[in-house]
């Protein structure tokens, strides 16, 4: 890691409208995939796999001869040699090319975001510009990203453009640890310093009981037409209403959330801990009611989004295993007991906790106690002072009446 600077890449791909006749582009579209067919089936006939170097002999010329440009060249005889290799190592048939599609070389391209314009290098000198449909705010999102390499596509019916972006992202070093705990009705995260004062705790409400009542309308149209709703097209239809709802409010949220908490963590200089959920599955029977897997199923939207959204920003992530996160004391690591009102209690140690405030600082204290690679262990040795105690300000939500309990557990 050291030294290396992380890399974002990301595609936008829109319908593109040529501007004026697309008679040449078709023409390069098939020229292209002509081109890529010729080198194919010289390639397929060696028993060798040719160097760069070869290719650009072997190639290079013929290649130019058809027309092409340069960097149009060199991109058909390394996607050939691509196609050849994946062909030989999958199936031992010869692949065949039927799609009209190129990838095209930055040096023969032009994309304007202002106008969302992209003008295409073809053959022959010719040059083709067209529109992108792409929503301004999509587009907008990559100023300042460096366009390395584009595919465009014909479908049959229109025009499809792919331009791939990447953008080096400077790692954030570490100061604060945020842990994140999801369950049925809540996401609730805290902010640690590194020394294990909690300076932020927040909580949101989940989307789920929402969810859950799309749900509910799903289960009951099944049951009622049990032998016909498939068949039935009103009850289909009704069914696929309520899926659409129950995938947009998740998304939606997922997204929103995901957000929220890059931009909270990238404030704090945050390593966000997530549950690893590989494990979660793996410890014992967790997730047999539905509704405590329609809360994990959210939790791995979340943590999708979190994890896109965290990387765009540098901010590292670890996954702890989960277990016993939700059932021991966080002081003593006895066994909890419900206390009633969401509220558990250490039987051992008399201990009296919020069930979500005692998980996010069991997730805490599984990062610091247990450090798994390099980036923790330097994390553990240069502990730096509180610095943001005014971060408790403005938290009026009812789990920080306990935080004074939490923080007593980290003063050295
Ligand atoms: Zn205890």
């Amino acid at each position: 890691m050291r030294g290396e600077q992380p890399v974002v890449v990301e595609a936008l791909k829109v319908r593109a409208v040529p501007e004026g006749s697309h008679d040449s582009l078709l023409e390069f579209l098939r020229l292209y995939r002509d081109a890529v067919r010729l080198v194919v089936n010289d390639l397929w006939n060696l028993d060798e796999k040719l160097s760069r170097k070869k290719l650009h002999e072997a190639f290079y010329n013929k290649l130019r001869e058809l027309g092409l440009r340069a960097h149009h060249a060199k991109e058909i005889y390394v996607y050939a040699e691509s196609i050849v290799e994946s062909a030989r190592a999958n199936s031992g048939r010869k692949p065949v090319l039927r799609k009209l599609t190129a990838r095209i070389d930055k040096y023969d391209y032009r994309l304007d975001l202002d106008t969302t314009t992209l003008t295409l290098k073809l053959h022959n000198d010719y040059e083709v510009k067209l529109k992108l449909l792409a929503p301004r705010g999509r587009v907008e999102k990559f100023r300042g990203w460096s366009n390395y390499e584009l595919a465009v596509k014909y479908d049959g019916k229109g025009f499809w453009a792919t331009v791939y972006f990447k953008k080096t992202v400077k790692p954030v070093k570490p100061k604060t640890v945020m842990a994140i705990d999801v369950n049925f009705d809540n996401l609730t995260l805290a902010v640690f310093t590194l020394n294990g004062r909690l300076v932020r705790l927040k909580r949101y409400k989940t989307q789920l009981r929402k969810v859950l009542t799309h749900r509910i309308w799903v289960e009951r149209l099944q049951r009622r037409y049990a032998k016909s709703w498939r068949f039935v097209k009103g009850v289909g239809r009704a069914i696929e209403k309520h899926g659409k709802r129950i995938k947009n409010i998740s998304w939606d949220y997922a997204h929103k959330i995901g957000d929220l908490i890059a931009d909270l963590a990238f404030k704090h200089n945050s390593v966000i801990i997530l549950e690893d959920l590989k494990k979660l599955r793996e410890n014992a029977k967790k997730g047999r009611t539905f509704n405590k897997r329609l809360a994990l199923w959210f939790y791995r939207r979340v943590q999708f989004c979190v994890e896109y959204e965290a990387k765009e920003r540098g901010l590292l992530i670890v996954r702890v295993d989960p277990k016993g996160t939700s059932s021991k004391c966080p002081r003593c690591g006895s066994k909890l007991v419900d206390n009633g009102y969401r509220t558990l209690r250490c039987s051992k140690c008399g201990f009296i906790g919020d069930r979500d405030v005692i998980a996010v600082v069991n997730l805490y204290k599984k990062l610091t106690l247990r450090p798994r690679c390099g980036g923790l262990g330097v994390l553990l040795n240069a502990p730096e002072p509180d610095e943001n105690p005014s971060g408790m300000r403005g938290n009026r939500d009812e789990a920080m009446k306990n935080t004074s309990n939490y923080m007593n557990l980290y003063e050295s």
